[in-house]
């Protein structure tokens, strides 16, 4: 197979691991990133240094990649329609615009017939004080855009909480108030879809989050056949709906009755679904690199339990323990420092398969 070249905008962890996949499948990865020795750069073939919009990277980026491909969803649009116009570019570009801002991937998911928490668009204080009236002084207030690892959110639990000032803190920028939705665990389900419209989804798995950010992600998860199915066929609809071609990450709340209510999507590889590269024999980024290179997907099939722990911080001084570890895949980003609430690696240990509700 002649080598192709692929490239991929953000730098990241998560670009890293496509280009750890696509050099395996013989492909060669350049990375548009503006940061300098960045975690996905270490590993590529080449770096373009220049801002995601810059028109003459993306002029040669269109130039020397057969495929354009991206690692984190606030790539600019514009940007991602411009390289579309020359280079194939998957996901597609709408696929960006319907993550970018949640109001607007509310109203897709909700078009599609998939629940999401209730929820109203706050444009002022006033806005906030009237949707948090009708939601009974409970709410999740949220940034439409940019937001990520629980950042630009308040939670109001009750009506002893004030909305006073509440607006304003979040930098007076569009906002969405969502109904407070009192669910029993998280889960995500991670996806592809092919050129030709082949869909395979990895088992879901289920999430435990602190301070905002992904700590665990455990597979199976505690959910009967319904509940999963039910995140299957969701998955199906929005890669359908969206002509979609690549990996996709959605995150659901599960209700106490096993129904399912959709929090949020991910145009891209996903967290939740690092556990694929130990637990399954093609990860989410091989099955990533496949799609987006025109390839047949692989198999989604897991031949162990396990569990994904993300290193964050000071997590990452316990490493050698965890290199002593026989059940256990380490892998590190390539970060030199750490800081707080950085994710500098993850680890997965595997169990023996048990028999799979999910
Ligand atoms: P998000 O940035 O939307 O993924 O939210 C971060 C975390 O906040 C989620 O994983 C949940 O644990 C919690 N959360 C977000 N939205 C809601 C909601 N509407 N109701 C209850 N908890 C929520």
């Amino acid at each position: 197979m002649t080598a192709k070249t692929i490239g991929i905008i953000g730098g990241g962890q998560l670009g890293r691991m496509l280009a750890i996949a696509a050099a395996r499948l013989n492909f060669r990865t350049i990375i548009l990133e503006p940061q300098t020795d960045c975690p996905a750069a270490q590993l590529a073939n080449r770096q373009i240094t220049a801002a995601y919009d810059d028109p003459a990277a993306l002029a040669e980026l269109a130039d020397v990649c057969d495929v354009v491909t991206y690692e984190f969803e606030n790539v600019p649009v514009k940007a991602a329609e411009t390289l579309s116009a020359s280079v194939s570019v998957y996901p597609p570009p709408k696929a960006l615009e319907a993550a970018q801002d949640r109001l607007v991937e509310k109203r897709f998911l909700n078009g599609c017939g998939i629940i999401t928490a209730r929820f109203h668009t706050v444009d002022s204080q006033a806005d906030l004080e009237m949707a948090l009236e009708d939601f009974g002084g409970q709410g999740v207030l949220k940034t439409r855009r940019l937001g990520y690892d629980g950042k630009g959110q308040t939670v109001f639990r009750s009506v002893a909480d004030s909305p006073d000032g509440a607006y304003a803190a979040l930098g007076g920028v569009p906002l969405i108030l969502e109904s407070f939705v009192a669910f029993e665990r998280e889960v995500s389900i991670i996806a592809a879809r092919a050129t030709d419209g082949t869909v395979v989804c990895f088992d879901p798995a289920e999430n435990v989050h602190r301070s905002g950010i992904l700590h665990t992600s455990t597979v199976p998860a505690t959910i009967s056949p319904t509940t999963a199915d039910a995140a299957r066929r969701s998955a199906e609809t929005i890669l359908a709906a969206l002509n979609y071609v690549g990996v996709i990450g959605i995150e659901f709340f599960v209700l106490a009755d096993g129904g399912l209510i959709a929090n949020e999507m991910a145009p891209r590889v996903h967290n939740s679904g690092h556990w694929t590269e130990a637990a399954c024999v093609v990860s989410q980024f091989e099955q990533h690199i496949r799609a987006v290179a025109g390839m047949p997907l692989g198999d989604a099939g897991r031949h162990s339990d396990c569990v994904m722990q993300n290193l964050i911080g000071d997590d990452i001084l316990a490493v050698p323990d965890w290199l002593q570890r026989a059940d256990t895949l380490v892998h590190l980003y390539g970060k030199t420092e750490w800081r707080p609430g950085r994710k500098m690696g993850h680890v997965t240990t595997l169990t023996p398969k048990s028999p799979n509700l999910a």
